[in-house]
């Protein structure tokens, strides 16, 4: 074997016993309680295990750009604009810095799979596209990245997005996105990303729904086109921040219509909190969706970073870890199956989101482990544990030491 670890406590089994993972060629070869084998071993003592990470929207190509944003001293944030007056100053070679630091510190909490935002408009051209498509192959010792392609400032009445993104599909883009918000034609920019989608044979993962009420909702044409089209499992919204704002009842039908459809739903708990309720000066509503229900009523979720350190988030650290003890505590999660759903939806419900057929630890598939200092994920969600070790395809990647007392002798 080309590595053993030892005594891992799988995340997906409820109070699994300690097992054995052996690695070999890159691939989990063996799976048993006190394995016979020969080769290097890691110990990993009973704590928690699972294939990686998954952060399923996140946007590497906008990240880290808070020190060269004019500030915005009132309560309406104009995020999109202020990133927009700035794309010019994105060289490839400035994209492809900053991404690689926010790469670096997802890998660094664990993450191993991820599907990154990329814009595409004439204020970048490809430049974007160009420094991801780099990183991408750089950071292949760490992590599986893929890109969705989007316009983030309008479709409809904006030809060269178009233009753009249709290249960057041919170019091998495998999921294109949307940001019908920011379009005068919302209907016709949702309908413009289905047709490419069924043209270039690619998922789907669109922003949608963030807002204030439950008014002007695009997820109803999503669940429709979804269905119509026979996307299901290949479609996913991001924020539905809309949502949070009806009656339970109303959530539940909802969630019961996107269950049907087949349209996945992610959460993005530290962009969502920081920009909605921007009406409001006090008492400010949180706007973000309950996913734990959304879940329970049938519908496929995650939990994911979504932006680090620009106007959208001026902070972030990319611990996912860190993004589902928020989602808990804001929506006031505390059944113990909950609590693990919410580790859920940084692992498993995100891998079967980005439909990624090869994740988990199963036999054949890769040898990517990553030990957590915690025995269960309700204690990982709940008390912020992280990643102790990472091992992409039997490979450590990433050590992280233990904080140790120094108690006086
Ligand atoms: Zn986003």
């Amino acid at each position: 074997m080309d590595l053993i670890v030892r005594n891992a406590r799988i995340a997906t089994t409820p109070d699994p016993p300690p097992i054995d993972i052996g690695i070999q060629g890159g691939k989990i070869t063996a799976l048993a309680p006190n394995l016979t084998a020969e080769g290097p071993e890691y110990d990993a003592a009973g704590l928690l295990v699972c294939a990686g990470l998954v952060e399923t929207h996140i946007h590497l190509d906008k990240s880290r750009i808070i020190d060269r944003v004019a500030p915005e001293p009132g309560r309406v944030p104009r995020s999109m604009e202020r990133v927009a007056a700035v794309k010019h100053s994105f060289t490839q070679e400035d994209v492809y810095r900053r991404a690689a630091a926010t790469l670096e510190a997802c890998i660094a909490h664990g993450t191993t799979r991820m599907r990154t935002h990329v814009e595409l408009d004439a204020g970048v051209e490809m430049r974007s596209f160009e420094a991801l498509e780099q990183l991408r192959r750089d950071y292949a010792w760490a992590i599986d990245v893929e890109l969705c392609v989007f316009p983030q400032e309008s479709l409809t009445d904006n030809p060269r997005s178009d233009q753009l993104i249709v290249e960057a599909l041919k170019r091998g883009a495998r999921v294109v996105g949307a940001a019908p918000n920011y379009d005068p034609d919302r209907h016709a920019h949702v309908q413009r990303i289905f047709d490419l989608a069924r043209e270039y044979d690619v998922d789907i993962d669109m922003h949608l729904d963030s807002g204030n009420a439950p008014v002007d909702m695009d997820i109803w044409q999503v669940c429709d086109l979804a269905e119509k089209y026979r996307l299901g499992g290949r479609v996913a919204v991001g924020h539905g921040c809309k949502y949070s704002t009806m009656p339970v009842a109303d959530q539940r039908g909802l969630a019961r219509r996107m269950a049907d459809a087949g349209v996945a739903l992610t959460v993005l708990p530290a962009t969502d909190l920081f920009m909605q309720g921007r009406d409001q000066e006090y008492n400010v509503r949180r706007g973000l969706a309950d996913v734990n229900l959304m879940c329970d009523c049938g519908v496929n979720c995650s939990i994911s970073t979504n932006n680090v350190l620009n106007p959208f988030t001026p902070m972030g650290d990319c611990s996912l870890i860190r993004m589902a003890n928020m989602q808990a505590n804001v929506c006031q999660i505390s059944q113990s199956a909950h609590m693990r759903d919410c580790f859920a939806m940084l692992s498993d419900r995100s891998a079967r989101l980005m439909n990624l057929k090869d994740y988990g630890i199963a036999l054949g598939n890769p040898g990517d482990i990553v030990v957590i200092d915690a025995t269960s994920p309700e204690q990982a969600v709940a008390e912020l544990r992280e990643p102790l070790a990472v091992f992409r395809r039997g490979v450590r990647t990433v050590t992280r030491a233990r904080t140790e007392l120094h108690r006086p002798r």
